[in-house]
């Protein structure tokens, strides 16, 4: 969905709707694989201004930071963004204070909700995602999954507590 803000009434517009987002990439290049994402909020403007209130909703699959399986996130994030129009001729507009963290957009342009919500997306995700708080991560070594046993190199599980050396019986004793 597309908001050309030229088109945009005074009285503003709903916005409840399905969008179909494609993979995304995060910043380690990882695919992120989104699902029944919903956009629901409204969009008004002033002369100066576009704004855009929402509530985004999806699932999104993301690789564990340790183990590298792919699980799912619960996505519910509910923001305001505000839109200043540029002036032409590139002139610099005055800006409050408390507004400093807007963007900006042409006054006729238009705004693609797949990327607000692309958008949403990142800033909701953990930096290091983990599949569980338990989650052993993979061998250093010999990069066995750890969550499915020990692995045989000795490396033992990096990181892994007292209590979780202690409940690993060596094979075989
Ligand atoms: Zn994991
Ligand atoms: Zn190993």
């Amino acid at each position: 969905m597309i908001i050309r803000v030229a088109d945009l009434e005074p009285e503003g517009l709903q916005i409840d709707v399905p969008l179909a987002l494609g993979p995304l990439r995060s910043d380690a290049d990882e695919i992120i694989r989104v699902e029944d994402a919903h956009l629901r909020g409204d969009a008004r403007r002033s002369s100066r201004w576009l704004e855009v209130r929402g509530r985004l909703t999806c699932k999104a699959e993301v690789p564990c930071a340790r183990c590298l399986a792919g699980f799912q996130v619960p996505v519910d994030r509910t923001f305001t963004l505000r839109y200043a129009f540029a002036t032409p001729g590139g002139k610099d507009i005055e800006i409050a204070e408390e507004e400093l963290d807007v963007d900006f957009l042409e006054a006729d342009g238009e705004l693609d909700l797949r990327l607000v919500a692309s958008e949403q997306i990142y800033l909701e995700l953990p930096m290091k995602p983990v599949c569980r708080p338990s989650c052993r991560g993979l061998c250093p070594v010999c990069g066995q999954d750890l969550n499915l046993g020990a692995c045989d190199c000795g490396a033992g599980p990096p990181g892994a507590s007292d209590h979780v050396l202690r409940s690993i019986e060596p094979e075989g004793a």
